[in-house]
Formats: C-alpha cells, structure tokens, sequence
C-alpha cells in the first residue's frame, strides 16, 4: 500500500502528476480542489459555501475541508492506497490528517514537493485551462488538446479557472507561503519529504518522483 501527499505551489504541476501516479501505481485520488469544484458545479450547500473563498483565491475553512477529508477517508475504497492532493494545506489540517490517520491505523509513505519558482507559476496558470466536465488538465503552449477548446478525454468544453486570474493568483501565492509553506518542515521532521524540480518537463518529474519513491 503507497499512501502519498503531493504538495507544491498552486500551479506547480500537482494534478498533473498526480494524474500519472494514480495511473502508475493505481492510487486512489483525493483532491480537495476537485472536490471543491464539483460542489459548485452542483451548487450544493458546501458548494457555495466554498465559491465565496476560492473566487478570491483564499482557503475554504479548516473544519469544513476536515470534515470532508475525514468522510472521504472513512469511506472510500483505496486497496492499492491513495493519493492526496491539495491537502493538507495548513498546520490545523496536518495535525487533524496525523488524527485521521491514525485512527484508521495507516502511515504516510511518502509527500512529494514539486518545487518551482514563482515566475513560472504565473506562466503556467495564466495558460492553463480545466475540462469543465472531467476536469482534465491542460496548457495552452505546454499541454495543449488535440482540438482547441476540446477535452481530449471527454470531448466537454474547456475552460479557464476563475481563480487562475492573475490578480487571484497572487493572493494564493500569498496564501500558500504564509500557511501552505510551513508544512515541508513539519513533514521534513517526520524523515517523510521527497522534494522533486517541478520545472523539468512533465514526463521528467514523473519519472523522477518514481525513481525517489523506489529508493
Ligand atoms: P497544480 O495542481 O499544482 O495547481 P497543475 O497540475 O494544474 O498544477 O499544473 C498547472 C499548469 O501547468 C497546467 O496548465 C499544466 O498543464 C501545466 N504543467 C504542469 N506540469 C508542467 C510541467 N512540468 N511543465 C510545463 N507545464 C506544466
Ligand atoms: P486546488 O485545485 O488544489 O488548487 O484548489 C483550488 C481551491 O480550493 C484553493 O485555492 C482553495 O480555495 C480551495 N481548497 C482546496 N484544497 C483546500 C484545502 N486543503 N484547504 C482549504 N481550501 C482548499
């Protein structure tokens, strides 16, 4: 069983290696932003709780992304493990995920960071675009669909996060190293932190989270 967190900036390539691991090693994927989307997608009262926060690129409330962690953990399947992604993202979420899991008595094998340098994350999410069905990610110069404006898995319509908005992104990125940052200590201290360069392309990082996670 590989029980992993993938960590890193927003925009630093987290779903999209993360996409490649659950493929690689048969993970089962938990992210919090997917989860997110799909609640506002459905306007669900979780859903618009979170809308309020993500449009400003501010974090939704620590007991309200436990809690869903938490339900996810109880109740979903993942024989090979699974692979969180987007969580934690705060000191209170780490040590509420230390609880979690050890109430269920499973270990975190490995927490990956994909680290890049804030001017490329800009790039990268200025272009990035999102299937609004599936989710698929995409780059308009890095990763681009087959056919423009066209999910490559599903055939939906792409389009462009209203928190990838540069104003937005800043405020995240704010956000990220004041809260998010702190957490690569705390897991460094657990002897748990994989760092890989989220800069190299796509199929390089893969292969090089593989080849640390087989060490
Ligand atoms: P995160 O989940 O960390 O926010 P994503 O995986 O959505 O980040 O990646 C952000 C954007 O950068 C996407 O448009 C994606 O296609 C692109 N991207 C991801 N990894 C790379 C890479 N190694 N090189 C170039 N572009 C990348
Ligand atoms: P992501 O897709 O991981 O970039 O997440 C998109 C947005 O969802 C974030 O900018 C936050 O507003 C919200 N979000 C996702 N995960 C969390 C989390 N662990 N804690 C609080 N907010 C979150």
């Amino acid at each position: 069983m590989i029980n992993l967190l993938i960590m890193g900036k927003p925009g630093a390539g987290k779903g999209t290696q993360a996409a490649r691991l659950l493929d690689y090693y048969k993970l089962t994927h938990i992210s919090t932003g997917d989860i997110y989307r799909e609640e506002m997608a459905k306007d669900s009262p979780i859903g618009i709780l979170a809308k309020k926060y993500i449009g400003q690129g501010e974090l939704v409330p620590d007991n309200v992304t436990n809690d869903i962690v938490r339900n996810v953990l109880n109740q979903k399947d993942y024989p090979n493990g699974f692979m969180l992604d987007g969580y934690p993202r705060t000191k209170t979420q780490a040590i509420a995920l230390d609880k979690m899991l050890e109430d269920l008595n499973i270990h975190l094998t490995a927490v990956i960071n994909v680290d890049v340098e804030d001017k490329v994350l800009l790039v990268r999410m200025a272009g990035r675009r999102v299937c609004s069905n599936c989710g698929a990610t995409y780059h308009i110069d890095f990763h681009p669909s087959a056919k423009e404006g066209i999910c490559d898995v599903c055939g939906s319509k792409l389009i462009q996060r209203e928190d990838d908005l540069e104003e937005s992104v800043l405020n995240r990125l704010r956000i990220y190293n004041e809260k998010t940052k702190p957490l690569l200590d705390y897991y460094k201290k657990k002897g748990l932190l994989l760092i890989v360069n989220g800069e190299d392309p796509t199929a390089t990082v893969f292969q090089n989270i593989v080849n640390k996670l087989g060490e």
